[in-house]
């Protein structure tokens, strides 16, 4: 921690930027959204310590547990031991080892896609793809829910953009008939494949048709359904059947496979024309080795029985809870997946259900605007393949309590 004393007086200039911005966080607090940051005094897992005390944790996007598996911390000591902690480069100088393009291999084949490309985080494949794909004279057509990256991606480029009500496969054939009458070089139809706010699943079979009726390609983020969907947790190309037929498929290396990054799984073409063009490739540097060696442990472990025995103890985790929530009378929305929110109305409200859960012992965060809607706010709840029964069972007892003393149950 800095000592305070010893900083030195800020200069007028530097505490008017401080004034200008206090005003915008005051209204924040008005708003109910200013929240401190949650430290963890532990590893991310099942359960998680805060404030020195133990805290069921339904925050976390580790669905597997993968980020304490003995094999990605050995995977990923070793990494730095035999290849250095960082790599002092980009990867288009001289920050591309053998092992980057190991886990790109990997990542392919995982995939089932000719080629694959690692980026730094999820954020940045999206907002670096998207950038480097679509030009002045090109189309993208885009779910209103679609992750915030994605929406910087696009806001990235001089393609004009043409967004279809969520999950509406109506909407988009519209926007695509609209897209194709206006003569754009390159249409691209881009969606998450697994919703992060509401849990929901695209309807990627009817858009991949739609798209392939009016010429477009398809890009599916399967940040949230990476080890989750599919056979070893694939990603919903794969729940689908729709192999060959979907573009791009990014993924993130920071959810299910516990560790971070991101990456594209596409055609060689498409991996060539990103390493010329997609400037958080060309422009930011490239990921340590241990952390791309640990993701390489994590596909070792995503490909075999464990991998499978791991992802049908997530889903048997989640049929449970969200039964569970449901049956107590709550709202969880459209959710289909390990993504359950409980919804609340304003932030207040859901902030407050959040404090009340951490007084009984579980750890869920409350999620505002801009996150989401304003009037859409919500408790959110990831359940994994980690927590116990009785862990699960405790949680819902909180909520049974915390909800019926806030008027939220029907
Ligand atoms: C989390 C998420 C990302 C960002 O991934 P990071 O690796 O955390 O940067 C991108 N897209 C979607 C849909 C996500 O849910």
């Amino acid at each position: 921690m800095t000592d305070i004393a010893a900083t030195p007086r800020p200069s007028e200039a530097v505490r008017a930027l401080d004034r200008s911005l206090a005003e915008d966080l005051e209204r924040l607090r008005t708003e109910g959204l200013l929240r401190p940051l949650r430290v963890l005094e532990t590893p991310q897992g099942h359960d998680v310590g805060i404030g020195g005390r133990r805290l069921i944790n339904l925050s976390s996007n580790n669905y597997l547990g993968l980020n304490t598996h003995p094999r990605l911390i050995q995977a990923s000591v070793e990494g730095a031991r035999q290849w250095g902690a960082g790599t002092g480069a980009v990867r288009t100088i001289a920050g591309t080892q053998t092992v980057h393009e190991l886990l790109e291999e990997r990542l392919a084949a995982f995939k089932h896609t000719e080629a694959a490309l690692s980026f730094q985080s999820g954020y940045t494949v999206n907002v670096g793809v998207l950038a480097a794909l679509l030009e002045e004279g090109d189309v993208v057509v885009s779910d209103r829910l679609n992750h915030a990256s994605i929406i910087d991606g696009i806001r990235l480029t001089k393609a004009d953009r043409i967004l279809y009500e969520h999950r509406d496969l109506d909407d988009a054939e519209r926007a695509l008939s609209e897209a194709r009458g206006k003569g754009y070089r390159r249409v691209l139809l881009v969606t998450d494949g697994v919703f992060s706010m509401d849990g929901d699943v695209a309807p990627l079979p009817g858009l991949v048709e739609r798209a392939e009726h009016y010429g477009a390609a398809v890009m599916v983020d399967d940040a949230h359904a990476t080890g989750v969907l599919g056979d070893h947790g694939r990603g919903t190309t794969d729940h689908f059947g729709l192999h060959g037929r979907v573009a791009l498929n990014i993924g993130t290396l920071s959810k299910a496979v516990g560790v971070v990054g991101g990456y594209v799984a596409a055609s060689r073409t498409v991996r060539d024309h990103l390493i010329h063009r997609a400037r958080p490739f060309l422009f930011s540097s490239s990921h340590p080795p241990g952390v791309v060696l640990a993701c390489v442990a994590a596909i070792d472990i995503l490909e075999g029985d464990a991998g499978q025995e791991l992802i049908d103890r997530l889903w048997t985790n989640t049929r449970h809870f969200k039964a569970g929530l449901e049956g107590l009378g709550f709202d969880t929305g459209a959710s289909e997946t390990p993504i359950t929110p409980v919804m609340c109305g304003e932030a207040e409200t859901a902030m407050r259900l959040s404090d009340m859960l951490v007084e009984r012992g579980v750890f869920a965060q409350g999620i505002g605007y801009p996150t989401v809607p304003r009037g859409r706010a919500r408790v959110r709840t990831i359940v994994t393949a980690t927590h116990t029964r009785e862990e699960l069972d405790r949680a819902l007892e909180a909520f049974a309590d915390a909800g019926r003393r806030l008027g939220l149950l029907r």
